[in-house]
């Protein structure tokens, strides 16, 4: 294998705590295999914060990035973002639609109190599907998105939103400008999460509602599968993953309070989680063909039925814990 830097943390990035973490699991990248290693999965006993230990170091972003990577593309029907939009994904964004509704009820962010047009912000925007859905519940909001896949701005600013390319922590933003700041899965990804939600606090205005989405570690799932095969694990380019609780300790440490927290299903961490299984007792074929790790995300029958099962498997789950694979939290500035 070429050389492939790393990089390891002296202190937990959630809570502070510099005792040496507990090794949990040993993890790899099987689903693009863009590098031939394996990682430890660390815990940080004061907090939960789970985390690679050691992660591949920033100037290794190009390699574990190949540029087909799905998630600049989320919302699209294959890595051309000017592939017509499927039926599947359709149906996908219409779900997608109801729960931004009730999260932005239930984070008590409140449209009617802005006398001007609402000012929306999505950190990690892919394609502007999830701006979209935004200026179907808020038709008035001026819509902002930022997004470091070259494409996907370019797809972005076609639909007539604003798109800012480049790392969220890098482009220049004004200051206590937005409304909603919002960013789903891509926290987990970054090299200094405490500082990305610092970059929240400064960018959003009085009375603005931060709302992050990311994989949950306090879930049964990941009590069963932590050891190596947890879809949630994504390595190696999850390097920081959360539970609700220290989130919210490290967000108090830059100046944002907790609204409010809830649980939900994340069926590609299922599939991830049967391609990591399969792969490990059948080989890398077998289980790219019966659970794609990459095209799952682009719709068609297979991606309707196999996220749909996936997703009322995780639905009872969370029926009968009251936790599942992936949360959303929602802030405000102190
Ligand atoms: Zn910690």
């Amino acid at each position: 294998m070429n050389h492939f830097a790393l990089f390891e943390d002296v202190a937990c990035k959630a809570c502070g705590s510099a005792a040496a973490p507990s090794v949990i699991g040993r993890v790899c990248d099987h689903e693009y295999r863009s590098v031939d290693m394996e990682f430890s999965a660390v815990r940080c006993d004061q907090c939960g914060l789970v985390y690679l230990k050691p992660r591949p170091d920033a100037g290794e972003l190009g390699r574990i990035y190949p540029k087909e990577y799905y998630s600049y593309h989320l919302g699209a029907s294959s890595p051309d973002p000017d592939a017509p939009v499927s039926y599947v994904q359709r149906l996908f964004q219409q779900r997608n639609r109801k729960a931004l509704s009730a999260k932005l009820a239930q984070s008590g962010f409140k449209p009617g109190s802005f006398s001007r047009p609402i000012r929306i912000l999505d950190v990690g925007c892919g394609v502007g599907a999830q701006l979209d859905l935004f200026k179907a519940l808020l038709p008035n909001a001026e819509l902002h998105g930022v997004e470091i896949g070259e494409l996907a701005v370019r797809k972005t600013r076609e639909k007539g939103h604003t798109a800012y390319h480049g790392r969220f922590e890098d482009v220049e933003l004004p200051a206590g400008y937005f409304d909603i700041v919002y960013s789903s899965h891509v926290i987990e990804h970054v090299e200094n999460p405490p500082g990305f939600l610092a970059k929240c606090h400064t960018v959003s205005s009085p009375g603005a509602a931060i709302i992050i989405e990311t994989p949950n570690t306090d879930c049964v799932e990941f009590e069963w599968l932590k050891g190596r095969h947890w879809g949630g694990y994504h390595a190696p380019r999850h390097f920081y993953l959360f539970n609700p609780e220290n989130m919210a300790t490290m967000a108090s440490r830059v100046g944002l309070s907790r609204i409010t927290a809830r649980s939900y299903p994340s069926p590609a961490f299922w599939n991830w989680t049967c391609h990591s299984i399969v792969m490990s007792a059948l080989g890398s074929r077998i289980a790219d063909a019966l659970f794609p790790p990459v095209t799952i995300f682009y719709g068609g029958i297979r991606s309707l039925v196999l996220l749909g099962g996936f997703s009322t498997l995780e639905s009872i789950i969370l029926k009968l814990t009251g936790r599942a694979s992936a949360f959303w939290i929602a802030f405000s500035k102190r």
